[in-house]
């Protein structure tokens, strides 16, 4: 493959035949550095925002997390930006909530773990509504979402939150509407569920690192089957295709914030496949901005006929590498 050059910013994110992909960025952290502004991407697509919660001593108060959601929202004011609640549990852990489990990839995570602490989402989804007054350009994303009952939950204790705020505010609901609300597809049980979720929600959105990890069994942290670990296992291709058409017949916008949205390889594939949201981290940007101009959507869907009849993920990726190779 060549090597991926030439790398502007500010370049159109868009393939050669002219069809525009949505580029956005992935954050946790340093939600705001320079190298940010120079790139040029339509919102943040994911907001990773237990990893602030990670580097504090004890849980950030309400007016703390007020200041940091604020923060993001002024920065990034005209564009969407999605915030995720809190994800802990699995490798992310807290060391002043600290959970012991013989599985934790298969316990206490995510959604699970808030719904079963509804103190510590409703401080969050206050922080949150609170500092979105002024911008309203907040999304909530749940993680780990399962169930179509732990969506109901969730959302009622959003509407809860909500109709606080606005008392408290002296803002009526028309004024303040409920940001949009959706879920990640990251365990395997949401995909079959897509026709009851969607109802339910404004937006699905992938996480394909969970989502390899849970189909094909394999922990996404060990090294010992790092090599089981695979985002072109035909499995996943194929569960790609069923959520993009689960999503098309239900009608609900759906993106990727996965890593496989900011790999080469794994980008050629979700496009042949449908996909024209992703979210990826600020390094993969340019690069996939300059790829999407070398390829046509006609010739990507081509190749992707081709690997969904894949047995293998080698087979699958050579496929694309073998087409990035015939473009020189
Ligand atoms: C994912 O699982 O793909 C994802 C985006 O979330 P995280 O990597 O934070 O678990
Ligand atoms: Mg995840």
């Amino acid at each position: 493959m060549k090597a991926l050059v030439e790398l502007e910013a500010n370049q159109a994110a868009i393939t050669k035949d002219g069809c525009e992909i949505e580029v956005l960025l992935n954050t946790g952290l340093n939600t705001t550095p320079d190298v940010f502004k120079e790139q040029n991407f339509s919102g943040i697509g994911l907001y990773r925002s237990e990893l602030p919660f990670m580097l504090n001593s004890a849980f950030p108060t309400e007016q703390e997390q007020v200041s940091a959601y604020q923060h993001l929202l002024e920065e990034y004011k005209d564009l969407p930006v999605t915030m995720r609640t809190l994800d802990i549990g699995g490798d992310k852990q807290l060391s002043y909530f600290p959970i012991t489990e013989e599985n934790p990839f298969l316990g206490w995570r995510g959604i699970r773990l808030t719904l079963d602490h509804p103190e510590i989402f409703l401080v969050q989804i206050r922080a949150m509504l609170r500092a979105n007054i002024n911008t309203q350009n907040l999304r909530i994303m749940l993680p780990m979402v399962g169930s179509v009952g732990e969506v109901e939950e969730s959302k009622r204790l959003i509407v809860q939150a909500w109709q606080e705020i606005c008392w408290e505010q002296h803002v009526t609901e028309d004024q303040f509407p409920l940001p949009d609300i959706g879920v990640m597809i990251e365990v395997p049980s949401a995909i079959f569920i897509i026709d009851q979720l969607a109802p339910l929600v404004d937006f699905l959105s992938i996480g394909t690192n969970d989502l390899t990890q849970y189909l094909l069994a394999v922990d996404r942290n060990n090294s010992r089957v790092a090599d089981l670990f695979d985002s072109y296992h035909p499995a996943v291709l194929q569960a790609m295709r069923l959520i993009l058409e689960q999503s098309k017949k239900n009608n609900i916008e759906v993106s990727i914030c996965g890593e496989l949205a900011g790999d080469p390889i794994g980008l050629l594939m979700l496009l042949g496949l449908g996909y024209r949201k992703l979210s990826m981290n600020a390094f993969n940007i340019n690069k996939v901005k300059y790829l999407l101009n070398k390829v046509t959507i006609p010739e990507l869907e081509a190749c992707t006929q081709i690997a969904l009849k894949g047995h293998d993920g080698n087979f699958i990726k050579q496929t694309f590498i073998n087409y990035l190779d015939e473009k020189g």
